[in-house]
C-alpha cells in the first residue's frame, strides 16, 4: 500500500492510505535515506509504501520504502550536532508572514528566512498581514516591501486574517497543495488559519499554554486534511526552519537576484564584497538592487550580527 505520513511519535507513524484510511504504522529494519544522518529515518510528509500485519484483531502497518523526497526541513539536534531531526518533507510551499509591528519584522529575518527556503528549494508567499492595522505611512512601508519581494520573483499578498481581506487568494493558493505557516509569534499565523478553516484546532496553543507552566514537552510535527482540499503541516514548538550550514560562497546563490548577476562578476567565485568588477556592486550603485538585502547578504556572508541594523528602507 502506498501513503502518505501524517504524524510521527518517534516510534509510531500515522499514515493515510492512497484510499483516505489512516493506518498506525512502524519501521522494520533499517533504512538508507538520502544520505541524511538524521535522528528519524520517517517524517511528516513522507510518501511511503508499507504492509498491512495482522496482530491480534489489530492490523498495523509496516513501512517497507520511503519514496525520494522533493523536500525537507531539518533541525539540528542540540545534543548530536552533526545529527539533524526532519521536521518535514515534500512541502509545497511556506507561507511567511510579516508584520510591520505588533510585531516587527525585519528585513534580515525575511531575507534569512527566504534564503534558507532556496537552499532548502520551497517556495514562499509572503503574506504582509494586519493592513487593516496600519496607517497611511506604515502603509507605504508595506507597499515598499510588497514590491521589493515582488520583484525579486516572490508571491506576495496583503492580506488582514482579522477582517479576513484576501484570504479566499490565501485559500486558493492553498487548494491541492502541502503548506506550512511561519512568522514571529504574534503576526497572526493562528488568526489566519481560524480564517481559512474556521473550527479547526492546531496545538499550537495548547504548547505554548504547557510551555508557560514550566513543562518541557517534545513536540511533533502533524498533518491536517482541510475541508477545500489544502493539507497543511503543524509544527508546533518548532520556530522556522532549521539553520542550514551554508557556506559563503553559496549564500548569494540564494538571494535570486544576485545569483542571476553572478555571470556577469569579474571572477566566478565573486562574494560581492570588495572585489573589482563586481555586477551585484555595480547594481546596487545604480539603484537595480536594494540595500536592505544587500546588508542581510553582508550579515550572512560575515556572520555579523549588527543590533544596530534595524532599518527597514
Ligand atoms: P500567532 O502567534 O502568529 O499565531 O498570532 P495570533 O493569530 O495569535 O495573533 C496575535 C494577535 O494579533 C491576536 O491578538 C490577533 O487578534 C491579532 N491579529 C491577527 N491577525 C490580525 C489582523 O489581520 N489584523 C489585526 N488588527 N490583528 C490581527
Ligand atoms: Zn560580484
Amino acid at each position: 500500500m502506498r501513503g502518505t505520513v501524517y504524524k510521527s511519535t518517534g516510534s509510531w507513524y500515522t499514515i493515510k492510505s492512497e484510499d483516505g484510511k489512516f493506518y498506525n504504522c512502524r519501521i522494520k529494519g533499517k533504512f538508507r535515506i538520502q544520505d541524511i544522518k538524521s535522528t528519524n529515518p520517517v517524517a511528516v510528509g513522507d510518501q511511503v509504501e508499507f504492509q498491512l500485519e495482522q496482530t491480534g484483531d489489530e492490523s498495523i502497518g509496516v513501512i517497507a520504502e520511503i519514496k525520494d523526497r522533493k523536500n525537507y526541513i531539518i533541525r539540528k539536534s542540540v545534543k548530536l550536532s552533526k545529527q539533524t531531526h526532519i521536521i518535514a518533507a515534500n512541502l509545497d510551499q511556506v507561507f511567511l508572514l510579516v508584520t510591520l509591528n505588533n510585531p516587527t519584522t525585519y528585513t534580515i529575518f525575511i531575507d534569512r528566512f527566504l534564503a534558507t527556503a532556496e537552499a532548502y528549494d520551497i517556495p514562499v508567499v509572503i503574506l504582509f498581514n494586519k493592513i487593516d492595522a496600519y496607517d497611511p505611512d506604515e502603509m507605504v512601508e508595506v507597499d515598499h516591501l510588497f514590491q521589493l519581494y515582488s520583484e525579486i520573483g516572490y508571491h506576495c499578498l496583503k492580506i488582514s486574517a482579522k477582517t479576513k481581506h484576501n484570504v479566499n487568494q490565501v485559500k486558493e493558493l492553498m487548494k491541492d497543495k502541502i503548506s506550512m505557516f511561519t512568522g514571529h509569534s504574534g503576526v497572526g499565523k493562528s488568526t489566519l488559519i481560524n480564517a481559512v478553516e474556521p473550527n479547526m484546532e492546531l496545538r499550537t496553543a495548547e504548547i505554548s499554554e504547557q510551555h508557560q507552566q514550566g513543562q518541557h514537552t517534545t513536540t511533533f510535527a502533524e498533518m491536517y486534511d482541510l475541508s477545500f482540499g489544502a493539507r497543511i503541516i503543524d509544527t508546533p514548538g518548532i520556530k522556522g526552519f532549521g539553520i542550514v550550514d551554508m557556506e559563503p560562497e553559496e549564500i548569494g546563490d540564494y538571494f535570486p537576484e544576485f545569483f542571476k548577476l553572478k555571470s556577469e562578476c569579474k571572477f566566478n567565485n565573486c562574494l560581492h564584497l570588495d572585489e573589482p568588477k563586481c555586477a551585484v556592486k555595480q547594481a546596487l550603485e545604480d539603484g537595480e538592487l536594494a540595500w536592505s538585502r544587500y546588508r542581510s547578504y553582508i550579515q550572512m556572508v560575515t556572520g555579523e550580527e549588527d543590533d544596530n541594523f534595524r532599518d527597514r528602507s
